[in-house]
């Protein structure tokens, strides 16, 4: 896929008025294997890649989000759920809760996880929150029966189900969006392709840099830099509709010089997102 350079963003940017202590931080769980003829059209066999699950902190004064959950303690399970071709080899870390529990931050502050889909390796880690989840319609469907969810029906049970709506405009080329805290500091943007619930979860801290979570638009940084899709057999296995992935990609694309964008599972593409204090700073009266 090639993309031409006037189809990269130069318009004005959606207006965002984030509060100053607004703040986000990366919660690295772990990572796991595949091989890069497997991740990404051009990869080599020989090549192996590291997968990230990281689930990232926003903290914002009306109540704080996890976009994703990261693995969790019981991910070796999980991971023996699925179908054998799916197994990858996986280290995994400190989860989300144990490194919120380190840095002893308060967990009452947790709105929820705000899940950009719901695949094993973005809600491992749900079971151990034990936090609301924030999902769309469509996502809850395509959840509570596809084949490709058996891991979410068994982490999120017991789990209360926080489902928001798109009511928001087209955004950023997206066709609809949910801002959650109203500021424009967190958009939600539906983009259905990889599941029929997947979102981009676009958040303005006010340092003034800009951040697009892609989720599984595409799983590594190649599909930004060099608009490399997933290798076809894997689009057919792992998109519900491999078009519209494409076109969600492309959109990402076209705004990778005006924002960070972050494929879920690109190691690197975290490094400017700071990791917890060690002493998480208590709220101010
Ligand atoms: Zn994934």
């Amino acid at each position: 896929m090639v993309i031409s350079p006037s189809a990269y963003w130069t318009g004005p940017l959606p207006e965002a008025t984030p509060p100053a202590d607004m703040a986000l931080y990366r919660l690295p769980t772990g990572t796991y294997t595949t091989r890069a003829v497997f991740a990404v059209t051009g990869g080599s066999v020989r090549d192996k890649r590291e997968f990230a699950a990281t689930a990232v902190l926003i903290s914002h004064p009306k109540g704080d989000l996890l976009i994703d959950a990261g693995f969790g303690e019981h991910v070796a399970e999980h991971i023996a759920m699925l179908a054998r071709m799916e197994r990858a080899p996986h280290r995994l870390g400190r989860t989300a809760a144990q490194q919120l529990d380190a840095a002893g931050y308060d967990r009452s502050r947790l709105l929820g996880v705000l899940v950009t889909h719901v695949h094993w390796d973005h809600v491992s880690g749900l079971d151990s929150l034990r936090v609301p989840v924030w999902i769309n319609e469509a996502e809850i469907r395509y959840g509570a029966a596809d084949s490709h969810a058996t891991v979410f029906r068994a982490v999120s049970q017991g789990l209360e189900i926080r489902e928001y709506a798109f009511d928001g405009p087209e955004y950023l080329g997206f066709p609809a969006s949910f801002d959650v805290h109203g500021d424009g500091s967190v958009i939600v943007a539906l983009a259905a392709g990889h599941t029929p619930g997947s979102v981009v979860v676009f958040v303005t801290p006010p340092t003034g840099k800009r951040y697009a979570f892609i989720g599984d638009l595409t799983w590594q940084m190649d599909g930004i830099s060099r608009g490399a899709e997933r290798p076809w057999l894997l689009r057919r296995v792992a998109d519900v509709d491999a078009g519209t992935v494409r076109a969600g990609l492309q959109r990402s694309i076209a705004l990778s010089r005006v924002m960070q964008v972050v494929p879920a599972h690109d190691v690197a593409a975290y490094d400017s997102i700071p990791l917890l204090p060690s002493r998480f700073p208590s709220v101010t009266p």
